[in-house]
């Protein structure tokens, strides 16, 4: 099978970038809508309407949910994509219909889509709301859990631009975790399962992105919902779209979350799960906090007359302003930084900083200034 055709020929164009809300995605379940199959169930802290999207007719029942996180929209893509492969009345889209039964979320969070936030309109994190069921949200993915009664959970996400796969200088273009079910982080055949399946995953994602996959840290909270369907004996795993080198509308890495959802139902169906594969999950690089969007290295810094040479960095901002995301720059940190990386780096060979204010740059101010006073840096980047 050729994934990139495969892409290429299903790719939702009608949505794209960091900010997918409801009304982006209403059009796109209208079409859906030829026989019920899309369905209102549930309402959000402010009212809006939580739908989901169910087709299929095989015995393995598969769950989906995006944007959890209102803010985290390139899984919410990427499912658009499988689900026009869904519809393509191909030989494919037959077996995987004739195989499984879908029931996707597309946007569990329409309040915090709407807002570019993480959390919902209350502030909470649905994803620290998984015992406590204190949000509509929550309760309306956990009662399709309970009636649906998935054979697998799929719980979509997005991450910052600040994880690397490893300490060696990759970005985390997708990262993966099987969460653990209990405090001594066992595995049990349910976890098992989703170890399985992330290892078959990885094995397609390395041929595209080597060593740009990642593995989420394991350590156990049952509040968090991967963790609580793990704990009620569902296999779960959570994905986690990442930076891609200069994609930072996350057009690219939604064509390999798109990659992963189509490798691991050719996996599921082809029942190819019968070995044990810990040892290759383990094998996947670790999810680390190793990047800042800019490291600008060796620049000559004027504190209180004090002239040091040493780095410092930058970090975009996603802003919200008249319904469009901004990316700002701003200043993060100064010092020698040595075991981070800039997704843009520069070696100013000791350059001179100065900015409209002072010689020294500050924390939390607009990454815009000089270098030696003749080469200029605009919101991060070089101004040419
Ligand atoms: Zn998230």
């Amino acid at each position: 099978m050729n994934l990139e055709e495969l892409f290429k020929e299903n790719k939702e164009q009608t949505i794209q970038g960091r900010y997918l809300t409801l009304e982006h995605i209403q059009p796109l379940l209208d079409k859906l809508n030829t026989n019920n199959q899309v369905k209102l169930i549930g309402k959000s802290v402010l009212d809006k309407p939580i739908y989901s999207y169910e087709v299929g007719s095989g015995d393995t029942r598969i769950y989906l949910w995006s944007q959890m996180h209102g803010n985290e929209s390139t899984t919410t893509k990427a499912l658009f994509d499988f689900i026009n492969v869904l519809n393509s009345k191909t030989d494919l889209a037959a077996k995987l219909l004739d195989t499984f039964t879908f029931y996707c979320i597309p946007i569990l969070n329409p309040d915090g889509a709407a807002l570019y936030t993480r959390e919902n309109a209350n502030k909470i994190d649905l994803n620290r709301d998984s015992q406590n069921l204190t949000q509509p949200e929550s309760n309306v993915l956990r009662k399709v859990f309970e009636d649906f009664k998935p054979h697998y959970c799929f719980n979509l996400h997005d991450q910052r631009t600040i994880y690397g796969a490893g300490d060696f200088g990759k970005p985390a273009t997708v990262s993966f975790l099987a969460p653990s079910y209990n405090e001594e982080r066992e595995v049990n055949d349910n976890r098992l399962k989703a170890i399985n399946l992330i290892a078959g995953i990885n094995d397609i994602l390395q041929e595209y992105i080597p060593g740009q996959v990642g593995r989420f840290d394991d350590s156990f909270n049952i509040n968090c919902i991967g963790d609580t369907f793990q704990f009620l004996g569902v296999p779960t795993i959570l994905f986690e779209a990442g930076h891609y080198s200069g994609d930072y509308s996350r057009e690219i890495t939604r064509k390999f979350i798109f990659f992963s959802l189509i490798s691991a139902f050719r996996i599921l169906s082809e029942n190819d799960l019968v070995d044990n594969r810990f040892y290759d999950y383990l094998n996947i690089s670790q999810n680390k906090v190793v990047f800042y969007d800019f490291m600008y290295k060796n620049i000559k810094i004027n504190y209180d007359g004090i002239e040091i040479i040493t780095n410092f960095v930058a970090q975009y901002k996603e802003e919200l302003i008249e319904n469009k995301i901004h990316f700002n720059a701003y200043i993060a940190e100064v010092g020698e930084l040595e075991n981070y990386f800039g997704h843009f780096e520069y070696d100013g060979e000791g350059a001179s900083y100065s900015d409209d204010y002072s010689n020294f740059p500050n924390l939390n101010q607009k990454a815009d200034f000089y270098l030696n006073k003749n080469i200029k840096f605009v919101n991060g980047l070089i101004k040419s």
